[in-house]
């Protein structure tokens, strides 16, 4: 049955689909008054048929239908790559959450409860048929339409379509339970590329993100993937990630089964941005793989990178939780807590390998008459730079924390007296080799060092760092700016 109506520019040809005569009758009546050109369909069946032939803007169709309901018309259309961005607007019994519910997962639009809202129905399917990004007038026919179109047809789609739909959220959750098993960002890239790496073999995957813990390219590999085509890849990728950056790309090759070690036929290169909004964290999934199964699993890919950008973002937040948690924020060096905590670490490998340890315990020289003269803010200032120096003057090996207003402890692997009191002496030297910016020219801050060093396997934190204290105790009193122990 087909009403034709005055056209105008706006007027749109809806799709109305119901089993009921009335209903169907008063939402053509409802459209009509508006303008617009009905198509109407007692089922899901027949709107399938119809969709062979006509191209309606929008589909309106009622839930419960004989034949194929209105989910199943949905699942089906939202299904289709040809009828993707056709806009579906189911009407749902009242009170059925339920059918609500479904109306979601199955990908409508919108839905909106006969009786109550019907009203708003003309105005949502125009706002509808606004917002889709559909190329106004494209015919699309659904793939059912072009096959062999039966009950047994309709039927073979529609478990198509739930296990496609059963494939995704398979994808999404393993993903997303990723973030649960693997503790580091490393990892938490391997997995994903291992979740992913056999839709593209022969061919070729990399991950690259650009967080809180640096930058990483990781890429997998089939025997397919020349040298060439990963750097073209590689290039890609960087350009949506890291266009400015020297990082390399580790790319492992995966060991391809007979089946697949062939050259690829038809490739293409394609790079999907993972990102969340609104979060600073950014990376790109880019692949290499025939250009048959970048169609067909386009869907997953898209999954992919969308869980992609998740997981990255969440690790982000967790590194910079981590990091809040082991910084001291004027500093930026390792808290009291922290650096405690790795020094008794150490330790524990002195015991197991009998290998040597120093610790500094380093005062600031009257610097209560720094804030006493310029202030806290410039006291605060004078930390943040002393700080910088003392980290820049250490060994890559050293590790340095805050461990009280102006107190700081830094320990060194494999470092004995001799060795920490060389290392001590070098470092007061340096850090008071400067004027400090915002003081005076002349003036400078030195420091006091007391040393201990590790003792034996009876030896522990506190006892070293008691040591250490009497010895600083000493250094202040034989008049500062110098190293003991
Ligand atoms: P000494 O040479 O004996 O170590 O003298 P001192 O003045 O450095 O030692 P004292 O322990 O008497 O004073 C330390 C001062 O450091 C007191 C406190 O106001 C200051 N201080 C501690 N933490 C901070 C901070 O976070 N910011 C600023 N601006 N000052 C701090
Ligand atoms: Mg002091
Ligand atoms: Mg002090």
């Amino acid at each position: 049955m087909k009403h034709a109506a005055p056209k105008d520019a706006k007027a749109l040809q809806v799709l109305l689909v119901d089993d009921n005569p009335i209903q169907l009758s008063l939402l053509h009546h409802l459209f009509r008054r508006h303008g617009h050109t009905t198509l109407e369909a007692k089922n899901g069946a027949e709107a399938l048929i119809l969709l062979a032939t006509e191209s309606p803007d929008v589909v309106v169709s009622d839930c419960v239908m004989p034949l194929l309901d209105g989910y199943q018309l949905c699942r089906l259309l939202k299904d289709d790559r040809a009828t993707r961005h056709l806009p579906v607007l189911l009407l749902t019994a009242q009170g059925a959450g339920l059918a609500r519910f479904w109306a979601k997962t199955c990908g409508a639009d919108r839905f909106l409860v006969k009786g109550r809202d019907l009203d708003h129905v003309v105005e949502v399917a125009e706002a509808l048929v606004r917002q889709a990004d559909r190329p106004r007038g494209a015919h699309a026919v659904p793939r059912l339409a072009q096959e062999n179109f039966g009950v047994d047809a309709i039927q073979r789609r529609l478990a198509q379509a739930l296990e496609q739909r059963l494939v995704e959220t398979a994808l999404r959750d393993s993903i997303a339970r990723l973030y649960t098993a693997e503790h580091d960002t490393m990892r938490l890239i391997r997995g994903f590329v291992e979740i992913l790496q056999e839709l593209v073999l022969p061919g070729a995957l990399l991950v690259a993100y650009l967080g809180e813990d640096g930058t990483w390219c990781h890429g997998v590999h089939g025997s397919s993937a020349s040298e060439e085509d990963r750097r073209a890849l590689e290039a890609a990728v960087r350009q949506q990630v890291l266009p400015d950056s020297r990082q390399d790309c580790h790319w492992h090759p995966v060991p391809d089964d007979d089946e697949r070690r062939r050259s690829l036929r038809d490739p293409i290169l394609r790079v999907l941005p993972a990102i969340t909004p609104g979060h600073p964290a950014v990376s790109a999934l880019g692949f290499l793989t025939e250009r048959r199964a970048a169609e067909d699993y386009e869907r997953l890919f898209e999954i992919g990178a969308e869980e992609l950008g998740r997981l990255l973002s969440l690790e982000d937040s967790r590194l910079r939780l981590y990091r809040q948690a082991v910084r001291d924020p004027l500093t930026g060096l390792y808290n009291r807590r922290h650096i405690l905590d790795m020094l008794e670490l150490e330790l524990e490998q002195c015991g197991r390998f009998g290998q040597d340890l120093s610790l500094m315990l380093i005062d600031l020289d009257h610097f209560k008459a720094v804030n006493d003269r310029f202030g806290h803010a410039a006291g605060d200032q004078v930390l943040t730079v002393m700080a910088q120096r003392m980290a820049f003057g250490l060994r890559k090996v050293d590790q340095l924390g805050r461990i009280g207003g102006e107190e700081f402890l830094a320990y060194g692997p494999q470092t004995d007296l001799e060795g920490a009191r060389a290392l001590a002496d070098r470092l007061r030297e340096q850090v008071a080799a400067e004027a400090i910016p915002g003081l005076p020219a002349g003036d400078r801050v030195t420091l006091s060092i007391g040393l201990a060093a590790w003792d034996g396997p009876e030896d522990t934190v506190e006892k070293m760092l008691s040591r250490a204290d009497r010895a600083l105790y000493r250094a202040k009193a034989e008049g500062r700016n110098r190293v003991i122990g």
